[in-house]
């Protein structure tokens, strides 16, 4: 699957060996869990939902290189889109995005308990019956632009409060999803919020810069200490400095492409706030593409401006 996007990044991590991890242990492909036999709760972690995220394959690595195991409870590490992932050419790494499609819009019933046969559906209806079963998820991604790191938390007040309780990255970003299906992260009870289950996605920087697996191993291991499941003392010994202050961004909605000819006012990268309402952030054919509010917060602006898709997400600062 080829895309017209181009990228404008180096290419800094290389792919990580993930084959030895394919057996796994639970039946399904690349699909590893460990059970301490202890009460507790079944935390996952997942990588690779998107193929040419790289950052949460090096982490998964390093949790099995490192000899993770639950103190309590269960852990399940899983590599979610390797067949995506096995496509990645660092010559051309924008193309292993998907196989068929995106692997992160195929979480709703109707897609799931539908018939609709692309090697990502397949992957997720095997991979759902172990998702059942997670009480907290943490899924692992990185962006298209070099921008800073950032928590997608759900809609819910729950999520926010997770997210909170890492205490990193700086942002939050509060959001009900896509409207061209459900993400893993809002599937079932994590999207319930009179669940306790609960889960986060970590966007951990630029898909190929070095910093985005620091990001994630320090993220993954502050979320597996949060939870009880490793000591304190487990993994690397250079962290992150944890922010001051984390920032809660509400997201009030994409901006949906409607001609063949948006364009952008500016070169955007995401995180630029606006502060007047009525700012012109760029045309859709005539139109002009406005900001409705003050200080207004762009989310991951597109370089796939395509008729139909979101160019951008806006939002609100609410602290
Ligand atoms: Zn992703």
């Amino acid at each position: 699957m080829s895309t017209t996007a181009t990228n404008e990044y180096p290419v800094e991590l290389e792919p990580v060996d993930i084959t030895p991890y394919q057996t796994g242990n639970t039946g399904v492909d690349y699909v590893t869990s460990f059970d301490s036999g202890e009460p507790g709760p079944h935390v996952a972690v997942t990588a690779v939902v998107h193929g040419n995220e790289l950052c949460g394959a090096i982490t998964l690595d390093y949790l099995f290189q490192n000899d993770v195991r639950p103190l309590v409870g269960k852990l399940t590490l899983a590599f979610a889109n390797h067949q995506a992932y096995h496509n990645f050419d660092p010559a051309d790494p924008m193309s292993s995005r998907f196989v068929d499609e995106d692997f992160n819009r195929t979480w709703g019933l109707d897609v799931l308990d539908g018939d609709r046969d692309t090697a990502e559906t397949r992957r997720a209806r095997e991979l759902r019956p172990v998702i059942d079963s997670v009480d907290y998820l943490l899924d692992l991604h990185s962006m298209q632009h070099k921008t800073p790191a950032l928590m997608i938390c759900g809609p819910h007040a729950k999520g926010q409060q997770f997210a909170k309780d890492l205490g990193t990255p700086e942002f939050i970003v509060s959001d009900e999803g896509h409207a061209a299906g459900k993400r893993m992260r809002d599937y079932g009870d994590f999207g319930n919020p009179d669940s306790p289950k609960n889960s986060l996605l970590l966007e951990a920087g630029q898909h190929w810069e070095e910093n985005s697996a620091f990001v994630t191993v320090d993220t993954t291991l502050r979320f597996l200490k949060l939870l009880g499941v490793v000591d304190l003392d487990f993994g690397q010994e250079d962290h992150l400095e944890l922010p001051d202050e984390q920032k809660l961004i509400e997201v009030s909605g994409p901006v949906t492409i409607k001609t063949d000819t948006f364009r952008f006012a500016e070169d955007y990268t995401g995180f630029e706030i606006i502060e007047d309402a009525g700012t012109i952030l760029g045309w859709d054919g005539d139109d002009e593409v406005l900001t409705p509010y003050d200080d207004c917060v762009l989310i991951m602006p597109s370089k796939r401006l395509h008729k139909g898709q979101s160019a951008v997400r806006l939002g609100r600062l609410i602290g």
